[in-house]
């Protein structure tokens, strides 16, 4: 089943139980308190915290998100995306946890021809906090859930809420046993998830999230808070994994082999030569590669622009990346131009408004390409004469104060500094580069303050235009920890 099929039968299940069909809204959330659109309740959350009245009482969406804190998984674990789609249901004050539970056992479990996912029931398993009868018999009762599948834990692995005081709630999570052959059973009575395994996660997949708005908590930090009663209004918040579920059902690894991405991993495969499949290390760039371009391709079509900071420099991030791992995997040559375009197609059968714009976001992503490209460029040739130096006498240590340069002047990420010395034998002293990049934070607002009163000496901005013959190239300086 095509992803934009899974993503289409979602919003026709919830259509036909009465839901109103919500487009997605943008990446770039209208709260300015978070940089991106995170899950699929973002845009409901006045409703849900009842400081705004529903205009409906059941929603359906497929909402884009974007997850910077699952950025290092990204390739490593089969289930971890930059950008992924939540699809979702609610409920504002009207079915609760029996009807959202029925809706979407429905969906999972009933045949391809009915409509459904066509999962095999024996295969599925759910989290539960352990005081929630309502939803465990409920689960045993009528839908007849072996008992042995049903995982009751405590409030603090199982409860949602925003962190203040306001709506929380128990959740319920669907997991997928993919099989034995993906890691060992569960023990009875555990999480399939049990911490840091992430074998065990791999195995058990997270695929459907269920929350279920029942209290209200009073003020505390984490989890140090009291249940202060029941909220008059209701409210059931789902989001399931669009992309896990495809994997699943296209019988593949992991998200990324999917049919909305692996054609750009092909692609990257011609390009540079690689075969997937043949090293793991080459595996998780080509991956990288492939969920990179992807992300990338939808911030810009949200309109967002590479920048030093906030959104633009997650979206610049993203797009060096990309471009990194195409040149450890041997291909130097631009790569965007031939990636992006292969992303665009495949997306535009679910957001067709992307063909609109597609020389806008083209041009975007390989302008970016192109300026991180001459970065390395330049860097690379200090870097050799740095590296050089420092080899010469038999030493192991590339100088901090000589990284920060290459960061500071070039743009040169600090982690690619360390690869490349890795590399011919030597060792960052990463505690000098640190301290020199204490020193610039100390000069920059020192800087700021000296701005503020009026006395800046811009005396010290001419000279370095005059000394470097030209602009003063801004590459940017915010701490970039990008890995391999
Ligand atoms: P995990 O524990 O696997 O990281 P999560 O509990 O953080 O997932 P939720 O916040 O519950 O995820 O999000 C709801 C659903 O969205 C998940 O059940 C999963 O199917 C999907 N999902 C979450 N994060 C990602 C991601 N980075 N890439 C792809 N799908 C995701
Ligand atoms: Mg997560
Ligand atoms: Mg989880
Ligand atoms: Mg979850």
């Amino acid at each position: 089943m095509r992803t934009s099929e899974i993503h289409r039968r979602f919003l026709a299940h919830f259509e036909k139980k009465a839901h109103e069909v919500v487009p997605s809204a943008s990446l770039v959330s209208n709260d300015p308190s978070i940089l991106f659109t995170i899950a699929g309740m973002v845009p409901f959350i006045p409703y849900i915290v009842g400081s705004e009245k529903a205009p409906y009482d059941r929603a359906v969406s497929v909402q884009k998100c974007i997850r910077t804190n699952d950025i290092e998984n990204v390739g490593r674990t089969t289930r971890h995306g930059t950008f992924f789609q939540m699809a979702g249901n609610f409920s504002f004050g009207d079915y609760f946890k029996a009807g959202a539970i029925d809706f979407s056992w429905e969906l999972l479990t009933s045949s391809v021809d009915e409509g459904g996912y066509g999962l095999d029931p024996e295969r599925l398993w759910i989290t539960l906090w352990e005081e929630d009868q309502e939803s465990y018999d409920h689960l045993t009762e009528v839908i007849g859930l072996d008992p042995s599948r049903i995982v009751r834990l405590p409030w603090e692995e199982s409860c949602w809420d925003t962190g203040q005081p306001g709506p929380a709630g128990s959740t319920g999570e669907w997991y997928y046993d993919r099989g034995p052959e993906y890691g060992p059973d569960a023990p009875t009575g555990t999480l399939p998830q049990w911490p840091g395994d992430e074998r065990a996660e791999d195995r058990y997949l997270e695929i459907w999230n269920l929350v279920f708005d029942q209290f209200l908590r009073g003020p505390g930090k984490g989890k140090d808070y009291q249940l202060l009663g029941e909220l008059d209004q209701k409210a059931i918040d789902t989001g399931l994994g669009v992309e896990r579920l495809a994997y699943l059902l296209q019988g593949k690894q992991n998200m990324y082999e999917i049919d909305q991405i692996f054609p750009v991993i092909e692609k990257a495969q011609e390009l540079s030569g690689r075969r997937y499949g043949a090293d793991e290390e080459d595996d998780v760039r080509l991956r990288i590669v492939g969920d990179h371009v992807r992300s990338a391709l939808m911030l810009v079509g949200d309109g967002v622009r590479p920048g030093n900071e906030g959104r633009g420099y997650v979206l610049r991030r993203l797009i060096r990346r990309a471009v990194r791992s195409m040149r450890l995997l041997g291909h130097t040559d631009p790569s965007m131009p031939h990636l992006l375009p292969i992303s665009l197609r495949l997306m535009a059968e679910s957001y067709p408004e992307l063909e609109a714009h597609a020389e806008r976001i083209t041009e975007v992503v390989c302008a970016e390409e192109d300026a991180f490209r001459r970065t390395l460029e330049t860097g690379t040739a200090l870097f050799d004469q740095v590296a050089r130096s420092a080899t010469e006498g038999g030493g192991r240590v590339l100088p901090g104060d000589e990284a920060f340069k290459l960061h500071d002047t070039y743009g040169f990420p600090i982690d690619l500094t360390m690869e490349m010395a890795a590399e011919v034998g030597l060792q960052v002293d990463a505690d000098a580069f640190r301290a020199a990049m204490q020193e610039q934070r100390e000069r920059a607002r020192a800087d700021a303050a000296a701005k503020k009163t009026g006395h800046t000496d811009t005396a010290v901005y001419n000279r370095l235009l005059t000394e470097r013959g030209g602009e003063v190239p801004f590459l940017g300086y915010t701490e970039d920890t990008v890995a391999t």
